[in-house]
């Protein structure tokens, strides 16, 4: 089976979220289980491409996959993917038009005539709208059905109306029925409806986001298409994560060898400045920093949760937060590290050195944070809410992780707390971190449903 895959950010040539992790491994997943996978993605600044043509450049990942970069220097050479942490580029539009159309005829002078076009998100959605629309008749695409995944429902691609003729789609589908949302462009929704099938990244997050508290204004058109709706759960790469042979941490370890986890812990607790004490109890957290995150609720708990334990934070995105933030850590800078940035190497070094990670999120498709977090024995503190409720049971229900059910402060300080005493009775502790450690949340399993996901769309007339 030919599969053809679109996403505007793919590790490790690109990444602000879990898409790239999702976009850098289940390629490579579906390659191994058989298909052949050609991945699409824009040429941005800093990728070195091996082969490069007049309008796109290609490498190639892993042993069977080949990934070809879109060329535009005028919309892809910019210091970030989609914008600063004051707002959006202007042109996004433009941006993510071009790539789709672009993408589309290269496609055609590859000669690669796919059976399953698999867009993932607002940006590749046009892909799946145009081939319905503009490429309905052409021979190169008869064969080729739609998948659309979505990695976060919250973000969906709206544009101003006057911008309408810059997708070059017949205006009469600028209508509710289609590409029209209270009077914006809506690409995401156009993806949903165009699309054979659409999927999510977690079973409870497809349920949830057909409901109106979590539909951000698409659960009507999403209960529409159920039959043609699922939710397949996301996995971890265990090559990038994992304790036992990340270069990036300061000391590997296994779960037979926990005391060098601690050496990770008193590392970093040096390095940012910490008290260096492994009695402490040490909270992680590499996140953006985006409203979906949860850190209304956390900065609320903050003063409670700092006067006992530590909490090292990694994270970028609105400038809202970095304000927020930085007023805490000014206030308790022994016990608080923050760190405003992206940083590769120091997410693997909080996710290896904290005792606990944090994930107040107030939604969450999936999350990878809470499956990295369990590799290496560091016990999740989550919001019962979406993907977190398929992948984390609370303690006292046998699980390996914390959950609080009500999106407060007051909830997270409480389950903050309840941790924290754990911690403190070490074999109890140590047994839950070995349980996570168990886990497997592998690529293998998961290509397989998107496998069965695609043969599903090929069955159809
Ligand atoms: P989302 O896709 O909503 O951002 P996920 O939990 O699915 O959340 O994936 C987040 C991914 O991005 C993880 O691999 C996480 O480690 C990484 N990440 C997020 N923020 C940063 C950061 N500031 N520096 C390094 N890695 C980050």
């Amino acid at each position: 089976m030919k599969v053809a895959f679109f996403s505007s950010e793919v590790y490790p040539f690109a990444k602000t979220g879990g898409l790239a992790d999702v976009s850098g491994t289940l390629p490579l997943a579906l390659a191994k289980a058989g298909c052949e996978v050609k991945i699409f993605m824009p040429l941005y600044k800093n990728i070195t491409p091996e082969k490069i043509y007049p309008d796109f450049a290609s490498t190639s990942l892993g042993k069977n996959v080949e990934i070809i970069f879109i060329k535009n220097d005028d919309y892809f050479m910019r210091d970030n993917l989609y914008g600063t942490p004051a707002g959006d580029y202007p042109d996004n539009l433009e941006r993510f038009s071009f790539f789709c159309r672009k993408s589309l005829e290269v496609l055609k002078k590859l000669d690669f005539s796919p059976d399953i076009m698999h867009a993932n998100d607002w940006q590749a959605s046009l892909i799946n709208i145009y081939l319905k629309i503009i490429y309905k008749n052409d021979k190169f695409y008869k064969r080729a059905k739609t998948v659309l995944t979505i990695h976060n429902l919250a973000y969906q691609g709206l544009f101003e109306k006057e911008k309408y003729p810059i997708t070059g789609i017949d205006s009469k589908y600028f209508s509710s029925d289609f590409l029209e949302f209270f009077g914006k462009i809506n690409l995401l929704k156009g993806g949903i409806i165009f699309s054979d099938m659409v999927n999510t990244v977690s079973p409870t997050y497809a349920k949830q986001i057909q409901t109106p508290d979590y539909g951000c204004g698409l659960d009507g058109v999403l209960r529409e298409k159920r039959e043609y709706l699922c939710g397949i759960l996301n996995a971890i790469d265990y090559n990038v994560w994992s304790p036992a042979k990340d270069k990036y941490i300061y000391k590997t370890y296994t779960s037979s060898s926990l005391d060098d986890k601690y050496v990770n812990k008193a590392k970093l607790q040096k390095e940012m400045g910490l008290k260096v004490s492994k009695k402490k109890f040490l909270l992680g957290m590499v996140t953006r920093l985006a409203e979906q995150k949860g850190v209304d609720i956390l900065s609320k708990a903050m003063n409670s949760i700092l006067e006992k334990f530590q909490v090292v934070i990694l994270g970028t995105g609105d400038e809202r937060y970095h304000r927020i933030l930085k007023q805490k850590a000014a206030k308790h800078k022994d016990s608080f590290s923050l760190n405003l940035k992206f940083d590769e190497v120091l997410a693997h070094k909080i996710y290896a050195s904290s005792d606990a990670f944090l994930m107040p999120s107030r939604f969450e498709p999936c999350g990878l944070s809470q499956l990295i977090s369990y590799k290496y024995g560091t016990v999740p503190v989550v919001q019962h809410t979406g993907g977190l409720v398929d992948t984390v049971t609370d303690y006292e229900e046998k699980g390996g992780g914390f959950v609080f059910k009500e999106y407060s402060s007051k909830a997270l300080a409480g389950t903050i707390d309840r941790a924290g005493a754990l911690y403190g009775c070490s074999q109890e502790w140590t047994d839950l971190m070995k349980k996570g450690m168990r886990y497997s949340f592998s690529w293998t399993k998961t290509a397989k449903e998107y496998i069965r996901m695609y043969d599903k769309c090929r069955s159809m007339p």
